[in-house]
């Protein structure tokens, strides 16, 4: 068997010619989607991140707005900064890029976003709402790769799901999303005695370790999902996932490359909260048009509440 490519920049394309249409909607009813996007410090892979992020804001109509600090960037100059944004209309999103220099408090800096304009999902009323199913805005990450396995027709119900790294930004939500979609989820993390023992019973396999060749074909059932959250460079400058892609894809029967699998997903639907917080400012500004407001990926892929 070899197993089929989950192409995430095709897909990604495929939503973003969408958004533009959505664009052009809000702009012809006075709305102009705004992205801020706060960067402190010069690290060189967040900058490709924050400019991988604007490039796909100015492709899909959206207007972006940098915010750079350098390294020695109080914490009260960002947070003076984020106030200023959570009362500018002209901002539907606000995002700070991780990691900050040590000397922030990261915690800090998430809960000063307004919960109506958090489009990375990370302040605690959003990572909360992951837990009832009702969260505004999902961490994009994980709505990219719910999207994925969406839009390559796999049903999720009553799967083995088996999703190995459990950090707040991509593992632990992951898991709570898929859990709500009514899977059977197992999280593994660093202490996990025996992994294999786990991801060998995944229908579905998601993994975002962190470590280059982590998942190798011995640890995956025949006929697998396969979806790989890692970017890891290695020494000789090539980016690779977590999953030794070229022996794993003998075995499974979906897969996706790394690049071109969950990294576009992800600023795509840092695009769609942008769009939806935007289609819900417009919304709340005219209360009375609530039938005629329509976020498509909202009503098709917001959990449902139980
Ligand atoms: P992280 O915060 O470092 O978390 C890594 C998680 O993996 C932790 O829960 C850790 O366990 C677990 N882990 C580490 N080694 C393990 C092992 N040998 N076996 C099982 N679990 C192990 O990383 P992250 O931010 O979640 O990112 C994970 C990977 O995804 C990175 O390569 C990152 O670059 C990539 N990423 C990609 C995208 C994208 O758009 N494609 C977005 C975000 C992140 P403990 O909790 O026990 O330490």
């Amino acid at each position: 068997m070899t197993a089929q490519i989950i192409d995430g920049k095709a897909i990604s394309k495929r939503l973003r010619i969408g958004f533009r249409e959505r664009v052009v909607k809000l702009v012809s009813q006075g709305v102009t989607p705004g992205l801020a996007v706060i960067c402190v410090g010069d690290n060189p892979a967040s900058k490709v991140y924050v400019g991988n992020k604007i490039k796909a804001c100015e492709e899909c109509g959206v207007h972006s707005f940098h915010h750079g600090f350098p390294d020695s960037a109080s914490e009260a100059d960002v947070l003076s900064d984020i106030r200023k944004l959570n009362a500018d209309h002209k901002i539907h999103g606000i995002l700070v890029q991780l990691p900050l220099p040590p000397h922030i408090d990261v915690r800090k800096i998430l809960e000063a976003i307004s919960v109506d304009k958090d489009v990375d999902g990370f302040h605690l009323y959003n990572v909360g709402g992951l837990v009832v199913g009702n969260t505004i805005f999902p961490p994009c990450t994980p709505y990219g790769v719910q999207l994925l396995l969406e839009t390559t027709g796999i049903d999720v119900i009553g799967k083995n799901v088996v999703v190995v790294g459990a950090s707040n930004i991509v593992g632990k939500p992951m898991a709570l999303m898929l859990l709500q979609k009514e899977a059977t989820v197992t999280v593994c993390h660093a202490k996990t005695r025996d992994l294999a023992q786990h991801t060998i019973i995944a229908d579905i396999l998601i993994v975002a370790a962190g470590k280059p060749g982590l998942i190798v074909p011995q640890m995956v059932k025949q006929g697998a999902i396969v979806i790989d959250v890692g970017i890891n460079r290695l020494p000789d400058g090539r980016i690779v996932g977590d999953v030794d892609f070229e022996g794993v894809k003998k075995k499974a029967s979906w897969i996706t490359p790394v690049p071109g699998g969950v990294g576009p997903m992800t600023v795509t639907m840092l695009i769609e909260n942008t769009l939806r917080s935007a289609e819900r400012a417009l919304h709340l500004r005219k209360e009375d048009d609530y039938q005629e407001w329509e976020a498509p990926l909202l009503k098709l892929h917001q959990p449902d509440i139980h």
